[in-house]
């Protein structure tokens, strides 16, 4: 395979953990050049600085999710710049909006459980102190935006914006407001759920991306493929969850390389560039 680049995934979320030693193998075998692994909350930090520390192809980015935005704590903003400051390789993420865990989730749905979910406004004014710090570091952010384009235009027009761009991570969002994102600065990254009979506008808009604004994640642990393009199957997690394994980012490459008639050497290479004007 050629170089490989994971713009998205959670390396050290609980479901990887107890088959971290063979993922570390399949990751070397597939051509996995770097990775960016994104904290969600303040507790997972150091656990992600850490993981840098041990492991090269680890980029590690911190950062408190729209979904954790709730349960931050005092204090947050400045030991995330403490963390930034300390690591002048890491990115900011994973931020964002979600306006679905909002008013679109199941009340009984395991994923809210002992979670404060955080109002749309509350979101937006984390986001932007988030967004107001990779500006003023120069760093990438990585961003979530589920439901809430809208608003997450808004917020990127009237704050400062890092230098060097941010992710618009799984992009769902509409094709018509592709430019005016790319002219903020954006990068748009896509896993392999494209390959869904319901994401018909979603792969529409990854054919017409400019190919220097692309990028390919597999945001593991979550998002597995279809068992008949799973090359790596793990047993189901501790909740009956499907898993995710990050060495999915290989069959991620060949399914968008076919989708954009690419061969996957191209698609790479491309990649390749993209990901380390952005990230590195
Ligand atoms: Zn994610």
């Amino acid at each position: 395979m050629p170089p490989l680049y994971d713009a998205h995934q959670h390396f050290h979320f609980d479901p990887l953990t107890p088959h971290r030693a063979a993922i570390l193998k399949d990751l070397q075998a597939i051509g996995l050049q770097r990775a960016v692994v994104n904290a969600t909350n303040e507790s997972e930090w150091p656990v992600v600085a850490a993981l840098a520390r041990e492991y090269t192809w680890v980029v590690p980015s911190h950062g408190i999710h729209p979904w954790d935005a709730g349960d931050r704590t005092e204090g947050w903003l400045e030991r995330l710049r403490a963390v930034l400051v300390a690591d002048p390789t890491a990115g900011i993420g994973e931020i964002g909006l979600d306006r679905w865990i909002v008013d679109g989730v199941r009340p009984d749905d395991p994923r809210i459980a002992g979670i404060r979910v955080a109002p749309l406004a509350e979101q937006i004014e984390v986001f932007q102190g988030q967004l107001g710090l990779a500006a003023e570091l120069n760093r990438a952010a990585s961003i979530h935006c589920v439901q809430a384009f809208g608003a997450l235009l808004e917020v990127l027009q009237a704050s400062p914006r890092s230098p060097r761009g941010f992710l618009l991570h799984g992009y769902g969002g509409p094709a018509e407001m592709i430019k005016t994102f790319a002219d903020l600065g954006a990068y748009f990254s896509f896993n392999i759920q494209l390959e869904g009979a319901r994401f018909a506008e979603r792969r529409e808009n990854f054919r017409n991306l400019p190919l220097d604004r692309l990028l390919v994640e597999t945001d593991a642990p979550t998002k597995p493929p279809t068992p008949d393009c799973n090359r790596f199957p793990l047993p189901p997690g501790a909740d009956g969850a499907e898993i995710n394994h990050p060495a999915n980012i290989a069959v991620t490459y060949e399914s968008l390389a076919k989708l954009r008639g690419l061969s996957v050497e191209t698609l790479a290479a491309q990649v390749e560039k993209n990901f380390q004007r952005l990230f590195l």
